[in-house]
C-alpha cells in the first residue's frame, strides 16, 4: 500500500485533501508515497500557529528548550532505523551512509546546538565617558522570530536538523518546507519532536514545489521574520528577491564547484582515498563534492589512473546491501541534467577516462536513476562543465605546474564554498588553504567537520555562516542595553 505524507500544522497532521503528488522510487522507479501539498491557505494556517507558539517558546527558559533539544537527540536514536529507511527510501542513498552520516548527524545537530546555546553568554563592556563616569553596555540575544527554513534533497535530514535545532534552541517557531523528493524524514521528525514535548506550532512541515507552490508561498508570506535557505544558487536568488520588498534576514547555503589541489608531495594512496570520498560521495550529490581536481604535473598521471580505478571499484546497487558504495541520482530529471554534461563534456574535447553514462544493472534497478561514476581529462577551466555546478558523480582532472598556477585555477570561479588542499608540507597546506576563495578549506581532508566551525559559503555559494555560536548570530536579534553609571 502506498503510505499518505502529510502536512503538519499546529501540532497536528493534517487531513489529506485531494492536492497531491506521488514520490518516485529512485532506486527502481516504483510509487513510494502519495504526498500531500500545502496551497497557500495552508501555508498561512502554518505561518499562524508557529506566530501563536512564538511567545511562549521564546519565553520558556533555555534549560528547558535545550532538554527537549536533547530529547528529540535521544527519540530519534531510539527510532532510528525508521529515520534510515525513511531517508533511504526517498534518496536511494545505501543505508550504510545514512546510519554513518545522515541520521548520526541528526542526532549530534541536535545535542550540538544543546550544548552551543546552552553555554552561550552575553558579553557585556563599560565604556569611559569624558566626564569620567562609565556606561554599561550589554546585548539580550532575542529569537528571530518565525523562520522559514527550505531545505534540499541531498542530504534531506542532515540539512533540515541543522537549522530546525538552532533555531528552536534559540527559542524561534518554524515552518519547515522539504525537498518535494524528500518528504519523508521531516515528517517523521514531526512526531518525533512532538514526543519530546515541544509546543504544537513551534514546528510546522508544508510539503510542496518552489515556484507557484507551498515555497514561494512561504517565503511570500508577510507573517515570516527571515527564511534560512539550503539549496541552488538560482532558488537563492529567488528567494532574495521574495522577501526584499520587506527587508527579512536571509541565510543561504548555495551551489559550489569545488577544487581539489594535489601537490606532488602528498601521501598518493591517502590522497586518492580521500579524492574518491570528495568527488563520489552520496553520488557526487553534496555541495561541498569536489568537481575539479588539479593535479601537480609529475604525479598527475597516477592521480588520473587512481581515481579511475578507484571510480570503477564503487559498488551500485540497493540500498539494504552491504556491499553498496553508490546509490542513485535523486530522480530521472536530475539524471537527465547530469547527463546532459556529460555530452557537453564530450563536445568540449574531454577524455572520458572511466564512465559517462547509464550502467545497466538489471533487474527493476533499470527503473531508477543510475548514473555511471565518470573522470574526464582534457577540459580547461573555460569550459562549461568545469563552471557550472553538476552535481553528480564527476570530476574532471587538469594538471598545474606551480603553487601559483594551482591557486589561480582553483580560484578561477564564480562559487567559493569549498576546497581541498593534498601536500605532506606542513607550511604550504597552511598557506594554499588559507588562499582558498571559500568557507571552507580543509587540507589532507574533506568533509570533516566540528559542529561549531563556520559553515557557508563565498560568492555564488552564499550569504552568512552557520554553525556553533555563528548560528547564533542568525537565529537570534540583539537589542543592546545602555545604561550610564
Ligand atoms: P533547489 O534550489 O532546486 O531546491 C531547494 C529547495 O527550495 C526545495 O525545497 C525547493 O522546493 C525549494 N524551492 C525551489 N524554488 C523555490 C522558490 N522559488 N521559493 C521557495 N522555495 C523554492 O535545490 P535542490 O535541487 O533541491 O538541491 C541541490 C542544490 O542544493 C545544489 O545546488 C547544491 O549545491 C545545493 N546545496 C547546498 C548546500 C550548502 O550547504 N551550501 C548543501 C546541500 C545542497
Amino acid at each position: 500500500m502506498v503510505a499518505d505524507i502529510r502536512n503538519f500544522v499546529g501540532g497536528a497532521f493534517v487531513e489529506p485533501d485531494e492536492r497531491c503528488w506521488d514520490k518516485i522510487s529512485p532506486v527502481d522507479g516504483s510509487v513510494l508515497a502519495r504526498v500531500h501539498e500545502a496551497d497557500a491557505e495552508l501555508v498561512d494556517r502554518a505561518v499562524a500557529a508557529a506566530r501563536g507558539a512564538l511567545d511562549g517558546w521564546a519565553a520558556t527558559a533555555v534549560t528547558t528548550r535545550t532538554a527537549v533539544l536533547r530529547r528529540v537527540a535521544d527519540r530519534i536514536e531510539a527510532r532510528f532505523e525508521e529515520f534510515v529507511q525513511a531517508e533511504c527510501g526517498d534518496t536511494g542513498k545505501p543505508y550504510r551512509q545514512a546510519r554513518e552520516l545522515d541520521v548520526a548527524r541528526a542526532i549530534a545537530n541536535f545535542r550540538s546546538f544543546a550544548d552551543t546555546v546552552g553555554a552561550a553568554g552575553q558579553p557585556s563592556f563599560l565604556t569611559d565617558l569624558a566626564d569620567g563616569r562609565k556606561a554599561l553596555n550589554y546585548a539580550v540575544r532575542k529569537p528571530l522570530g518565525v523562520v522559514a527554513v527550505i531545505v534540499p534533497w541531498n542530504l534531506p535530514l542532515l540539512l533540515l536538523t541543522w537549522k530546525v535545532a538552532p533555531a528552536l534552541a534559540c527559542g524561534n517557531t518554524v515552518v519547515v518546507k522539504p525537498s518535494e523528493e524528500t518528504p519523508s524524514s521531516a515528517t517523521l521528525l514531526a512526531e518525533v519532536l512532538d514526543e519530546a514535548g515541544l509546543p504544537a506550532g513551534a514546528y510546522n512541515v508544508v510539503h510542496g514545489f518552489g515556484p507557484d507552490s507551498a515555497g514561494q508561498f512561504l517565503v511570500e508570506h508577510p507573517g515570516i521574520d527571515g527564511v534560512t535557505f539550503t539549496g541552488s544558487t538560482a532558488t537563492g536568488s529567488a528567494i532574495m528577491r521574495a522577501v526584499a520588498s520587506r527587508v527579512r534576514s536571509v541565510s543561504f547555503e548555495l551551489g559550489g564547484k569545488n577544487a581539489a589541489l594535489v601537490f606532488a608531495d602528498a601521501d598518493l594512496d591517502a590522497t586518492l582515498d580521500g579524492l574518491t570520498r570528495s568527488v563520489f560521495a552520496n553520488t557526487g550529490q553534496v555541495c561541498r563534492c569536489t568537481q575539479r581536481v588539479y593535479g601537480e604535473r609529475p604525479v598527475f598521471d597516477e592521480v588520473v589512473a587512481g581515481l579511475a580505478e578507484r571510480a570503477r571499484g564503487l559498488q551500485l546497487g540497493r540500498p539494504d546491501a552491504d556491499a553498496t558504495t553508490t546509490g542513485p541520482l535523486i530522480s530521472r530529471e536530475h539524471r537527465e541534467k547530469v547527463l546532459g554534461y556529460y555530452k557537453l563534456a564530450e563536445e568540449a574535447g574531454a577524455k572520458t577516462v572511466v564512465g559517462g553514462g547509464i550502467p545497466a544493472l538489471g533487474d527493476n534497478l533499470d527503473g531508477g536513476s543510475w548514473i555511471e561514476p565518470t573522470i574526464w581529462t582534457g577540459l580547461s577551466n573555460a569550459d562549461r562543465p568545469m563552471r557550472e555546478e553538476i552535481f553528480g558523480p564527476v570530476a574532471s582532472l587538469v594538471p598545474f605546474d606551480t603553487e601559483e598556477e594551482a591557486i589561480a585555477l582553483a580560484n578561477d570561479t564564480d562559487y567559493g564554498l569549498a576546497s581541498s588542499v593534498w601536500t605532506t608540507n606542513l607550511s604550504r597546506g597552511h598557506r594554499v588553504a588559507q588562499r582558498m576563495n571559500v568557507g571552507m578549506s580543509w587540507v589532507n581532508t574533506w568533509f570533516l567537520r566540528d559542529l561549531r566551525s563556520p559553515f557557508g559559503g563565498v560568492g555564488l555559494s552564499g550569504i552568512g555562516r552557520e554553525g556553533g555560536e555563528h548560528s547564533l548570530d542568525f537565529y537570534t536579534e540583539p537589542t543592546n542595553v545602555c545604561i550610564q553609571l
